[in-house]
């Protein structure tokens, strides 16, 4: 164990002899198929660095990843040995959006195409579905984007969607064809782009004009990608378009850490991988550098259970530490209670700092009781990898400026803020002035000022648009690394903080509000700073808008950037891919929950996937991990009993506990793995919410069998 925020050694750069094999195998199609903690992500890094040694320029080395984790330190390592070249790490997603703006044209969109983000997304379906006269409860405006997220990722356009529908389909899916349509329509109108759109129209781009495809995979001399069994058949497309002529591509996964077939991933990419690309050197890692033997072995067991799989050998290689344990609490309150409870004493106790604390949840609603617990005690955290920042009102407003700042024609955005703070133009106004700009087919920013032009505007709408224009002119003449400036100044000019003050319910939320205003504004100032020096102001910003709006896992780097306080990392299991902690919480382990009650309706490839979510939580864990689970939980208002995960008991190894319970009991879970070695914090029982209950909990049983 390591001594309290102090940060970790050094590790010596050492691999063992299969990891020293895939980082000095020679440029070609590489595949790194291993379990987890096994060292994938840094054979990547190391192979990296070797190229880079070996003569490689940096900046034609292309690297994807999904975390920002990864990320740093790839670049921390890679790019130290030449100050300038670096090599261009990113997601999928941020590596599109860049593409496309070279290319946007070609496929008859603006350069400067929004990307929008879900609200707007969700704006857009709720009109279609009015104008479509669909309600609520047949198709809501979520579930529309869901679908048409789908079909996207299915390279399914509109006009193909009715096809894919079975003539036994619901009507919903018909209806949801049509929105496609309609949806897909209000997004070219408006030049905008979603999530789906960037790969689709990367893939569209470099499938269907070889030039750009030729001049983009000539960016690139290697091509390396993490997290491979998470990529859909897009994605696999886009890289392989990408790698296809030097063949110097290398992939690293973990069939079992497949979690995104709900969102169109194949874990067929990865094991099809050699069939694909004749020639490919396979390596396979067997020992887990990350977790002690007691919790690889809970792994092992849980991942055992699911039925197609490659067998894969996952050896633990650390020395020995606590059994893992298992908290039963009453509700969902006590749980959040004794979960961050156990969580503070083990912080007192100096066992780890706190960004070496993670509790993870199953959906994202969950983080609500363990975070209003942490408030309580005053205990910093942060929940990462969520959007919530990005939904708040105060940083849509100041982003929608951001916007207008590079392109006053960004009609989604100047319809945002129009009229923020007040300023004589009513949502009516605006509407009426879109309506007409969509008629005659000109921006709503050049409507407005036609509209002036031909003194078609009440005074106050005057004064409104002549505001405006003076934030729009001001834009045009932001100095270069001046962005930040100009966007405080702005504020101020607007008297945006006073009216945030009138917007919120009293001075603390004002206070807040205007914090997270001030993390945008200094979050811009470290882009510009860090920012490459090539390109304009209004590329520097925008750059930073995609690079805002794509990077998932956002609070992490404002985290890193100079505040640095030691904070409880608090999120979802899909957000933990590929993080690893000293000590885990797993919250919520109940059949319903995890696995997800959705996953249970649709049958056992779907619970497979569940199980694998909750492999990726396990392993997650160096030293100490802990589970916890309420015996009821509340739902709609009414308190029902909950049954523990099927999960615990395969962790634990004893299934036939869960198989025997009576199906109106509630059951407890079989003590910690090997049992309830840590007294009576963590293992000890709480009585079920019902009194008299026959099953007691068994918190603290004996070793396993
Ligand atoms: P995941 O499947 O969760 O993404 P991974 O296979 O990518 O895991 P890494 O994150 O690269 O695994 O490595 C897990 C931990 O083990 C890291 O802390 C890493 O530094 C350490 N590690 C890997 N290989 C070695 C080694 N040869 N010697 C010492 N430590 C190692
Ligand atoms: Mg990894």
């Amino acid at each position: 164990m390591r001594p309290s925020s102090q940060p970790p050694p050094r590790r010596p750069a050492t691999f063992n002899a299969a990891q020293a094999h895939a980082v000095e195998t020679p440029p070609g199609p590489l595949l790194v198929l291993a379990g987890a903690g096994t060292g994938k992500t840094r054979v990547v890094i190391g192979r990296i660095a070797r190229l880079v040694r070996k003569g490689a320029a940096p900046d034609r080395i292309l690297a994807v990843t999904f975390t920002t984790k990864a990320a740093r330190e790839m670049l921390a390592r890679a790019g130290r040995s030449r100050n300038a070249a670096r090599p261009e790490i990113s997601t999928i997603h941020s590596l599109c959006a860049r593409i496309l703006r070279r290319h946007a044209a070609r496929l008859g969109y603006p350069t400067r195409f929004a990307i929008l983000d879900r609200g707007e997304q969700e704006t857009i379906a709720r009109r279609v579905l009015k104008e479509l006269r669909v309600a609520d409860a047949v198709l809501a405006p979520s579930q529309l984007l869901d679908r048409i997220s789908r079909w996207k990722s299915a390279a399914i356009r509109p006009a193909n969607a009715f096809e894919t529908i079975p003539g036994d389909g619901p009507e919903s899916w018909t209806l949801a064809a049509a929105g496609y349509r309609r949806y897909q329509d209000a997004l070219r109108t408006a030049g905008a782009v979603d999530f789906d759109d960037l790969l689709l129209l990367v893939d569209e781009l470099l499938t269907g004009h070889e030039p750009v495809r030729l001049a983009e995979a000539g960016r690139y001399d290697h091509v390396l990608v993490d997290e491979y069994q998470d990529t859909s058949a897009i994605q696999e497309r886009i890289l392989s378009a990408l790698a296809r002529d030097h063949r110097s591509l290398c992939v690293v996964g973990d069939d079992d850490q497949s979690i995104y077939a709900w969102r169109g991933a194949q874990v067929a990419n990865i094991l099809d991988f050699p069939a694909r690309w004749p020639g490919t050197v396979t390596v396979r890692l067997e020992e887990n550098y990350r977790s002690t033997p007691q919790i690889v072995r809970a792994a092992n067991q849980l991942i055992a259970c699911n039925s197609r799989r490659h067998g894969k050998t996952l050896v633990a290689t650390a020395t020995d530490g606590p059994d893992p344990i298992i908290i039963q609490a009453q509700d969902e309150a006590d749980e959040a209670r004794r979960v961050v409870g156990d969580l503070e004493g083990r912080l007192r106790a100096a066992e780890m700092p706190a960004h070496e604390a993670a509790i993870l949840v199953r959906t994202a609603e969950q983080t609500r009781g363990p975070e209003q617990e942490l408030r309580r005690r005053g205990i910093p955290y942060e929940v990462v990898g969520s959007r919530s920042f990005f939904d708040r009102r105060e940083v849509k407003d100041v982003l929608a400026f951001l916007r207008l700042a590079v392109d006053p024609d960004d009609d989604l955005a100047l319809a945002r803020v129009a009229n923020v703070p007040p300023r004589g133009l009513s949502g009516q106004t605006v509407q009426k002035s879109r309506a007409t700009a969509t008629g005659v087919g000109r921006s709503l920013w050049a409507e407005l000022r036609a509209a002036r032009a031909e003194v078609r505007l009440s005074a106050p709408a005057l004064a409104g648009v002549e505001e405006l224009e003076s934030i729009v002119t001001s834009a045009t003449t932001i100095p270069r690394g001046g962005a930040a400036a100009w966007l405080r100044a702005l504020l101020e000019r607007i008297n945006y903080r006073p009216y945030l003050l009138a917007e919120s319910a009293d001075a603390d939320e004002a206070e807040t509000r205007w914090a997270c205003v001030g993390e945008l504004a200094d979050a811009l100032d470290a882009h510009e700073r860090a920012a490459p020096r090539d390109g304009d102001t209004a590329t520097s910003v925008r750059r930073f808008l995609d690079h805002l709006l794509l990077e998932v896992r956002e609070t992490e780097r404002f985290r890193e950037q100079g505040k640095q306080r030691s904070q409880v990392r608090l999120m979802t299991l899909h957000a933990a891919k590929g993080l690893e902690f000293d000590c885990v919480w797993m919250m919520g382990l109940e059949e319903g929950l995890l696995p997800h009650h959705r996953a249970l309706a649709d049958g056992l490839a779907a619970v497979d996937e569940e199980r694998r979510l909750c492999y990726v939580g396990v392993t997650r864990a160096r030293r100490l991990l802990t589970l916890s689970m309420c015996l009821t939980r509340s739902k709609w208002g009414r308190k029902r009993p909950s049954r523990p995960s099927r999960f615990l008991y395969e962790l634990t190894g004893q299934p036939e506990k869960f198989v025997a319970a009576p199906p109106d009991d509630v059951p407890a879970p079989a003590g910690g793995v090997g049992g309830g070695s840590t007294g009576t914090r963590g293992g000890r029982p709480s009585r079920g919410a019902a009194p008299g209950r026959a099953t007691a909990p068994r918190g603290r049983r004996g070793k396993r069998g």
